[in-house]
């Protein structure tokens, strides 16, 4: 998937700003496949926030590589269809985000997603 393999150059060449293009061009392709202007829209309003809200998170990955295997797992479930497990590792990947967020706010804990 081309996304990932950006992610995984921009991640090798410590280039944060392009390792966040490809994260959230991840992730809007799920949008963009729909094929639905609502979910698009959707997904357009949200980019801006969620560009800044990874130039902070990008930086708390012990190792930056864990983000693009982490989206390997996700692609490659997404492509299965199997939704129940798809809708798992979804969960899983915000999930961890968010804890690394609330739980330790200032002493960053290293993290897997
Ligand atoms: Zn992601």
């Amino acid at each position: 998937m081309q996304t990932i393999e950006d992610l995984h150059l921009a991640l090798e060449k410590n280039d944060i700003p392009a390792s966040i293009d490809a994260h959230l061009g991840f992730h809007r392709l799920f949008y963009d496949l729909s094929g639905h202007g609502v979910l698009q829209s959707l997904w357009n309003g949200w980019e801006t926030k969620l560009r800044l809200y990874l130039s902070l998170d990008h930086r708390t990955y012990s190792d930056p590589h864990d983000l693009a295997v982490e989206h390997e797992k996700l692609a490659a479930v997404a492509l299965e269809g199997d939704i129940d497990e798809f809708r798992q590792e979804l969960a899983c990947h915000f999930q961890s985000a968010l804890r690394a967020r609330t739980e330790d706010q200032g002493k960053r804990r290293p993290r897997r997603a």
